[in-house]
């Protein structure tokens, strides 16, 4: 059986809703549908959930709300009434606009989902099975074991169902996961089921090698592993979210991406191993731009890790992630988002000047970090040397080069302004041929 995630310009209107009806019936294989709240389409200019956002917004302010609710409310008449769909959403919405005055934040944003969910169901006739009832989270992550428990007593097998995807519950309340969310809540979902296959449904025709606006006519990426995607969407795509691999992976269910405008026109594929007889290099090209590096220098800093650690607890004081590495026995390099230092940073600075008893402290601004990844990297380890001739033959200064732990990706750091000319000359000598 498969598990099927319809993201949120998959079911935006009534148009899109009878593309997910069409691939549906396709195939009696798909048989438990996640979906997203409603997102953009030709039609529609703005996600349900940005509008459920701006609407929790307005009414924590104490603002007059009621033209965003009344915009929300008519998306979904609209898809009911163009679709003759036989739900009563107008009670729904009704206990919603009920619960305002004091409902928490995480579930009224998570009505997009269940409304959404609610529609697609009577609208393909299948039960609607709500997320609240099962997907139960621990802190802040999904318990496996009592996920699986309990949607084992609402989920008859070979049923058809749909479910909201991004949310779950939290002590008996809703609880949202990140953006993007759904992709999880299918993955989970495909992992509970031993699913023979995930098909995650978007609005691009696979993952492209990168990022088309950069390069153009940029290469489909045909097939990749569970680690390459997650490299790749850490690094930046956002085609799948980075959490939704590891419960495929752990089960290695085979999972794809495909586009419900183009149901026919193929995808990527993604599994635990692969291989390749081409002669290209990498398999996609990722990057974020507006990164600090900050690097602290002591004589023989490997051997005081007294002193990284005095570092370390700096960093964690002011609540910032960062990412380390060592570039050398007296040095080590920290790289942060810019964004996450605004404010802060010459506090930082000075504290790891004055407290860590460092022989230097450096400061780069407005780094874009690219990684270019493939699970060849590990067999083929001169692939880094490669790339950096001929990065430096196109005269591209490159800041720092991180061969990862993983063996997977070769991050190079260049300045913003570099960004773009680095990816493409990447994919034009790695990929391009
Ligand atoms: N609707 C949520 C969002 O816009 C979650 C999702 O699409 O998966 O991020």
């Amino acid at each position: 059986m498969k598990v099927v995630k319809f993201g949120g310009s998959s079911v935006a209107d009534a148009e899109q809703f009878s593309k997910v009806k069409a691939i549906i019936n396709d195939d009696d294989e798909r048989k438990v549908v996640v979906v997203s709240a409603a997102g953009k389409s030709n039609t529609e200019k703005i996600k349900i959930t940005d509008l459920l956002i701006k609407l929790d917004d307005l009414r924590l302010k104490k603002a007059d709300f009621s033209e965003v609710l009344n915009k929300i409310t008519d998306r979904f008449l609209k898809v009911k009434n163009d679709l003759k769909i036989n739900f009563d959403i107008e009670s729904e919405i009704k206990i919603i606009e009920h619960n305002l005055k004091d409902c928490s934040s995480d579930y009224l944003i998570s009505r997009g989902e269940f409304l959404t969910a609610h529609l697609m169901a009577a609208y393909l006739g299948f039960k609607f099975i709500d997320a609240a009832d099962f997907m139960t989270f621990v802190d802040n992550e999904i318990d496996m074991q009592q996920t699986a428990q309990k949607f084992s007593k609402l989920y008859l097998s070979n049923e058809r169902v749909v479910i909201p995807g991004f949310y779950g519950i939290k002590d008996r309340k809703i609880q949202l996961m990140q953006r993007g969310g759904s992709d999880i809540s299918g993955a989970i979902l495909a992992n509970i089921l031993d699913a023979d296959l995930y098909e995650n449904w978007t609005d691009v025709s696979g993952i492209l090698m990168a990022d088309p606006r950069i390069v153009s006519k940029c290469k489909r990426i045909d097939s990749l592993t569970y680690g390459e995607l997650q490299e790749l969407s850490y690094m930046g795509f956002n085609v799948f979210q980075e959490e939704a691999v590891q419960p495929v992976r752990i089960k290695n269910i085979p999972t794809k991406i495909l586009n419900t405008n183009h149901p026919h026109s193929g995808g990527t594929l993604v599994v635990d191993t692969i291989k390749r007889n081409s002669k290209q290099l990498i398999t996609g090209i990722a990057g974020k731009k507006n990164y600090t590096i900050i690097t602290v220098k002591k004589y023989q800093l490997n051997k005081h890790l007294e002193i990284l650690q005095s570092v370390l607890s700096i960093f964690q004081k002011h609540n910032l992630i960062v990412d380390a590495v060592p570039s050398g026995t007296d040095s080590f390099r920290f790289m942060l988002p810019q964004n996450e230092l605004k404010g802060i940073l010459n506090v930082v600075i000075s504290e790891l000047k004055s407290n860590c008893n460092l022989d230097s402290v450096f400061v780069n601004d407005n780094i874009a970090l690219i990684a270019a990844v493939s699970t060849e990297l590990s067999s083929r380890p001169a692939i880094a040397g490669r790339i950096i001739q001929f990065l430096d033959k196109s005269l591209i200064n490159i800041r720092l080069v991180i061969q990862e732990g993983s063996d997977m990706k070769i991050v190079f750091g260049v300045s913003n302004s570099d960004y773009e000319k680095t990816i493409s000359n990447i994919y034009n000598n790695a990929v391009g041929q």
